[in-house]
């Protein structure tokens, strides 16, 4: 079975809460506060791996969660921080987000991304001591890890997409130029799986080609596997369409190249306007008297492409047609690489029942998950920024609650870790 799409859900480590704790020693009467900080929580951290060519490993495990930072404890020790989770995925994996489509990452380089940070640790009571508050009675809780529902999409990093009725030759094409070892047989979808090879001109130039499963709809008994496995060669710079001239299907090649070039178009305007050259494949086979490759090189060369003449099963013409591809490529953009689309949404207010009042003489600690949040999204060195904050606040109810719990001006109010002096 080859999975080549699969949508999981990722979440990092939550950060651990602060601890509130104070100092004690024989004969040492009221220790100072030694609250330690909770441990940060785990990152979700996606790394390629070379030796994977599918998404098989996500077909039945769809949730990955990264272990959570541990809380604080006394004698100022910190929470142990949680490790990150490392997510392997095959090179050339588009990560997308699952509501809107949009790209986050394209995993063709072979850095590390990371997809979901994980949650920073509370600072323990040690932090809040002052000169006129020697014993602080709260901490901070830990911030939430990040979560997201994304979809993973394979789409091969191919040079060169071979495209072509089934049974026409591609993936013989594909054995006797390069390392690949596709399956080969003489019916129809018979590659079930796109293969990719690496096939080596002289002088250390080599490029990769792609055969991908039959696209043909409907054909050899309703078998077909339609449209998917094209993303395969949404990124190639070339693509290589092969023709059987031999008859021996008892199908006309002009028609066929005419109905794959449909297909193309079906999938995607933009793959059918990749640069496309022609090959004429089971050349050895043609029957006397069979005007199939005149009338099909007449066909595609009136129409702009060049035409080549091979026989993969003899290895006829397909050196020349590697090198000319070769030369082709020189001249060609590199392989598409996409570019990320996805803009985090900007965080929203919560519930003010969600939010944690503690207090203590004139100072206020307000913590929670949502606000959290915000203050991670808000640029406090920008004005319009710090509007939004102050609206998200005010509209949430916070600044009642606390003038209802008695708040006075002057106080100093703590939102997560910026402090400012209350004003009414
Ligand atoms: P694909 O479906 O396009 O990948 O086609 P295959 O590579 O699996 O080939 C289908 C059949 O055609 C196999 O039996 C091959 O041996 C045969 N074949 C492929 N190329 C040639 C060729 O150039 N000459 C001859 N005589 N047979 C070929
Ligand atoms: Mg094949």
């Amino acid at each position: 079975m080859f999975v080549d799409k699969v949508r999981i859900f990722v979440k990092a480590g939550n950060g651990g809460n602060g601890a509130v704790a104070f100092h004690r020693e024989k004969f040492v009467s009221a220790g100072g506060p030694a609250g330690g900080d909770g441990g940060h929580g785990g990152s979700i951290v996606l790394r390629v791996d070379d030796n994977m060519s599918t998404l098989m490993d996500f077909r039945y495990k769809r949730k990955y969660t990264a272990p959570n930072g541990q809380d604080g404890q006394g004698s100022r020790c910190t929470g142990k921080r949680g490790e990150n989770l490392v997510i392997k995925i095959p090179r050339g994996t588009v990560v997308r987000d699952a509501e809107t489509g949009d790209v986050i990452k394209d995993m063709s380089d072979g850095e590390d991304f990371v997809l979901c940070r994980g949650g920073r640790g509370g600072w323990g009571n040690k932090h809040f001591a002052t000169p006129t508050r020697q014993v602080p009675r709260f901490a901070k809780a830990g911030t939430p890890g990040e979560e997201h529902d994304v979809v993973l999409e394979l789409k091969l990093l191919a040079d060169v997409g071979l495209v072509g009725f089934p049974n026409v030759g591609k993936s013989t094409l594909l054995s006797v130029t390069s390392n690949a070892h596709p399956k080969i047989a003489n019916y129809h979808f018979t590659t079930l799986y796109p293969n990719l090879g690496v096939i080596y001109v002289d002088d250390g130039v080599s490029f990769v080609m792609a055969d991908i499963p039959g696209i043909i709809e409907g054909a050899s008994e309703g078998a077909g596997l339609g449209h998917d496995f094209l993303r395969h060669i949404d990124r190639c710079r070339l693509m290589v369409h092969i023709v059987d001239v031999s008859g021996c299907e008892d199908r006309d090649p002009v028609e066929d190249f005419e109905r794959i070039n449909e297909e193309l178009r079906k999938y995607s305007d933009d793959l059918a306007q990749r640069p496309m050259i022609v090959a004429a494949n089971k050349c050895d086979l043609i029957p006397e008297g069979s005007d199939n490759l005149e009338r099909l090189r007449a066909y595609v060369t009136e129409r702009g492409y060049e035409f080549y003449e091979i026989s993969a099963a003899t290895t006829k013409g397909t050196r020349q047609l590697m090198r000319t591809i070769a030369a082709k490529l020189k001249e060609l953009p590199p392989v598409i690489v996409y570019e990320t689309e996805y803009v985090k949404p900007l965080a929203q207010a919560g519930r003010p029942e969600d939010l944690k009042i503690q207090h203590q003489d004139d100072y206020w600690l307000i913590t929670g998950s949502w606000l959290a949040r915000l203050m991670g999204d808000i640029n406090f060195d920008d004005y319009e920024s710090r509007m939004y904050f102050d609206r998200q606040l005010r509209q949430c109810g916070l600044f009642a609650r606390l003038e209802e719990q008695g708040i006075q001006d002057g106080d100093t109010v703590c939102l997560e870790e910026f402090e400012f002096t209350y004003e009414r």
